[in-house]
């Protein structure tokens, strides 16, 4: 479902240009559960943004079911974005003022599903992530753990063929992070490709294929019997 090739990407400041990722190949399977390592500043956050076609590349194809991501009219880039993909990051990203039942219904809210109906389909998400008695509180009342079950239930709300996680642990203790990774398995069971960014060795034991990256390039990439 994702296929990359030679893919090349810069970020020009000024005069600058700083060579990010440095000519990538790589082919990921709907229904992969895969994990991006590396060192910081390896590349990882970015190759994660072009997959999310958050951000644009220079050089080479990126092809999500068959269909190449370039110059894509702003329309196009937000039917993908918002068809095929789901985003979880470090730091949750949830609405301070809203509560973890909106939060999650927001997706669908920007699609023009009324309110009853995408409230009713956030709160079965929440069922789903095992977090339902929490649907009324707001973001500070819950633990990190529970944050990241609402933003994961609010990136699997529009029913995503894969879900882009940049360090979905990176701000949760070990015993969390752990849960959260079963989470993410138990999702990835119906038939969901998941991509984790991660640098910890233990979390990306946890998925089903490791691809490292150091300074813009793939140096390993294995798959794990899991
Ligand atoms: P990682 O996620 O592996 O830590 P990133 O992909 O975030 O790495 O960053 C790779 C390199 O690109 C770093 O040197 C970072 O400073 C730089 N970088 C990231 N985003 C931008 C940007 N928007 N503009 C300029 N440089 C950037
Ligand atoms: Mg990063």
């Amino acid at each position: 479902m994702i296929e990359i090739k030679g893919l090349h990407k810069s970020y020009v400041t000024g005069n600058n240009k700083l060579h990010v990722l440095k000519g990538l190949d790589l082919v990921i399977e709907q229904g992969e559960l895969v994990s991006v390592m590396g060192s910081s500043g390896s590349g990882k956050s970015t190759l994660l943004n072009v997959l999310g076609i958050l951000d644009s590349y220079d050089v080479g194809s990126y092809k999500l079911n068959d269909t190449i991501m370039s110059n894509l009219t702003e329309k196009k880039a937000a039917y993908f974005r918002n068809n095929m993909i789901g985003f979880v990051f470090q730091s949750f990203n949830l609405i301070s003022f809203k509560n973890a039942m909106e939060n999650v219904a927001l997706p669908l809210y920007y699609q023009g599903v009324g309110r009853k109906k995408r409230n009713k389909i956030a709160l079965d998400y929440l069922d789903k992530m095992g977090i339902k008695d929490w649907a009324e509180h707001m973001p500070n009342e819950l633990s990190g753990g529970q944050k990241q079950r609402v933003a994961i239930a609010r990136a699997m709300i529009s029913n995503p063929k894969v879900i882009l996680a940049d360090e979905p642990t990176g701000a949760l203790d070990s015993a969390t992070s752990l849960e959260v990774m079963d989470l993410f398995r138990e999702i990835n069971k119906s038939g969901i490709t998941i991509i984790i960014v991660t640098h910890e060795k233990d979390i990306s034991e946890k998925t089903n294929r490791i691809i490292h990256l150091t300074d813009g390039i793939i140096e390993s990439d294995i798959i794990l019997k899991n």
